[in-house]
């Protein structure tokens, strides 16, 4: 199991990261200053860092300086609002493994974790199937049979999630967070909608409801 440090001042945030990693079966631990990142990189058995920039106490990127400095090589994926160019090459230079901007979609974070956890070597599969439907994640398109579908951006977002975790129920609330991000409505009905649009698009059989609990892909 992968261990995650979450350098995080903002409660909402923190929070949101915490669900969504230990739903997909990663411990975490949130700090929520630099001197406490610092010092908990060094004392815990940590494997990932995701680190916000603005913490109250110091920069981000004197954290990032002083556990490589230290020699520290867990990974840090860099999770900021700050999008210049030159706040991105600071971050590289310092040693970190990769950079993500606020506002996020949990997947994509998600996305990048995994990819550098990833033991060297082992590859990304490169599709998805569920009965006669194939997304294929590199040119995000999908097929049902021989045919080409065209899925928007969510909602291939929304299938790739439902596939990811085939057999599993995902609850409105874990599709809402994992597609649309931490900025979503909870009582949004935007998850039903776009489940229809896919039932439309990708036939009746693949995704299905599971009354009270949510949808699964089947
Ligand atoms: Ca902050």
């Amino acid at each position: 199991m992968n261990r995650i440090l979450i350098v995080e001042d903002e409660a909402r945030i923190a929070s949101f990261l915490e669900k969504g990693l230990r739903a997909q079966g990663f411990t975490s631990q949130t700090v929520a200053s630099g001197r406490e990142a610092i010092l908990a990189a060094r004392d815990a058995d940590f494997d990932l860092m995701v680190l916000d920039l603005g913490l109250p106490d110091m920069d981000g990127h004197r954290v990032l300086r002083e556990i490589r400095a230290r020699g520290e090589r867990l990974c840090v994926i860099i999770l900021t609002a700050r999008q210049t160019v030159s706040e991105k090459v600071a971050g590289f230079d310092e040693g970190a493994d990769d950079y993500v901007t606020k506002p996020f979609a949990f997947d994509e974070l998600l996305a990048r974790i995994r990819a550098r956890l990833r033991p060297a070597g082992e590859a990304e599969p490169e599709t998805l199937s569920a009965g006669p439907v194939t997304l294929h994640l590199l040119s995000r398109t999908a097929t049902v049979g021989d045919t080409v579908v065209e899925l928007s951006t969510r909602e291939f977002q929304m299938a790739e999630t439902l596939l990811r975790s085939r057999g599993q129920v995902l609850s409105r609330e874990q599709l809402l967070s994992r597609v649309w991000g931490y900025d979503y409505d909870p009582g949004s009905n935007v998850v039903d909608v776009y489940i229809g649009y896919l039932r439309r698009k990708l036939g009746d059989g693949v995704i299905e409801t599971v009354r009270g609990a949510g949808y699964r892909a089947v």
